[in-house]
């Protein structure tokens, strides 16, 4: 089995902190690229496949004639497995009754919204088309239309925001049926706008004490309605872990469509162009391949691996790579048992709370 990622590399507008691949005002474009995407496909086609995620981009900008038009191709060409968890990222304000349908009725079955706060002057810092009331209305609407698998992205340490202003949305979120959600910190590309604004002083953001406090609130606030933190960054509901983001975080294998898609596959990683017009035309897939040595494997299985709150497996590490993880990694793993930054139990290691604040350098040993 694998999973399936699809990039739709399409936006209303540009946010202001964003340095994704996306493009804004494409519409005359989508139908094309849809089509390429399909096209694409065939490579892979037969692919046993159970987890399938669109990203983008706004996979939601699509109109619901392409929406239907992606999801027949994807449920034709791979055998997906009875319980695939499909799941489409969505913005508040790009969806109707009509687009949600065809996503049911397409198969899919996870939405995971962009809503990243409930505070209005916050969403209009960081430029996002949408207001507190529509991101509500949204996940209602969704779930009234019969998504029962609702995860969505809240940020911290976006501009004006405040401790207070953070616990509003964390609680309007636990207020809402959502089964997942994840709360990433803004990072400030160089490039974007909102980069520009920070730099002439428009707007402060919490600094890395604040930021740390906002991250200890989100775990104990979510922890008492109900969502177990399962990696650094995401919590939710029992059993409703996300599949896919998982098994980039256990080094699975997957395919990637679409502009900018990764894949990994056999050891090797590779990516599409992620020049639209390029990939529309069908040129520039697989435009960078990356075979991954022994070495680059073992970093990486750590790396992602210690994200989880379950930590690596010292079992798993001998059985990927015929060698003991304390004799690739004993040092680092010994320094840090020391300090009381990671936890080795049941012959897993993971970090522990307080490992979880440091754990970006951490992590950066391993590579
Ligand atoms: S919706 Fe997401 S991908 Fe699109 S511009 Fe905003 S941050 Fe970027």
């Amino acid at each position: 089995m694998v999973g399936l990622y699809v990039h739709i590399p399409f936006c209303v507008r540009k946010c202001e902190y964003c340095d994704f691949v996306s493009f804004p005002g494409m519409e005359n474009r989508f139908e094309e690229y849809i089509n390429s995407v399909i096209r694409e496909m065939d490579e892979y086609a037969g692919a046993e496949v159970d987890t399938v995620f669109w990203g983008g981009g706004t996979p939601s900008v699509l109109p619901a004639e392409l929406i239907k038009k992606l999801c027949g191709a994807i449920n034709k060409k791979f055998r997906l497995a009875p319980d695939t968890e499909w799941t489409a990222e969505m913005n508040p304000g790009t969806l109707t009754d009509e687009k949600i349908c065809a996503m049911l009725e397409g198969g899919i079955n996870r939405a995971s919204v962009g809503v990243q706060s409930f505070n209005n002057n916050e969403l209009r810092a960081i430029g996002r088309i949408h207001d507190s009331e529509t991101a509500y209305n949204t996940i209602c609407r969704l779930h009234d239309n019969g998504f029962k698998n609702i995860s969505i992205d809240l940020m911290e340490s976006i501009p004006l925001q405040t401790s207070e202003s953070f616990m509003n949305s964390l609680n309007t979120a636990v207020s809402l049926p959502i089964s997942h959600i994840s709360v990433y910190s803004l990072i400030i590309e160089d490039g974007t706008p909102l980069k520009k604004k920070y730099d002439d002083g428009v707007y402060n953001v919490p600094d890395e004490d604040e930021d740390r406090d906002l991250y200890a609130l989100t775990g104990r606030l979510l922890k008492e309605y109900g969502y177990e933190r399962y990696e650094i960054s995401n919590y939710a509901k029992p059993g409703h872990e996300s599949r896919h983001n998982i098994r980039y975080w256990q080094c699975g294998e997957y395919i990637g469509l679409g502009a900018a898609a990764h894949s990994y596959m056999s050891g090797k990683r590779y990516s599409n162009t992620t020049d639209l017009k390029k990939y529309i035309s069908g040129e520039g897939i697989k435009e960078n391949i990356e075979i991954l040595t022994e070495a680059d494997k073992m970093s990486e299985f750590m790396i992602l691996g210690m994200r989880m709150m379950k930590g690596v497996s010292g079992d798993e590490f001998k059985r990927l790579f015929g060698k003991g993880i304390d004799d690739v990694y004993g040092d680092i793993l010994k320094k840090y048992i020391s300090t009381g930054f990671i936890d080795k139990n049941g012959g897993f290691y993971r970090f522990t709370e307080k490992g979880i604040d440091v754990s970006n350098s951490i992590l950066c040993e391993f590579i």
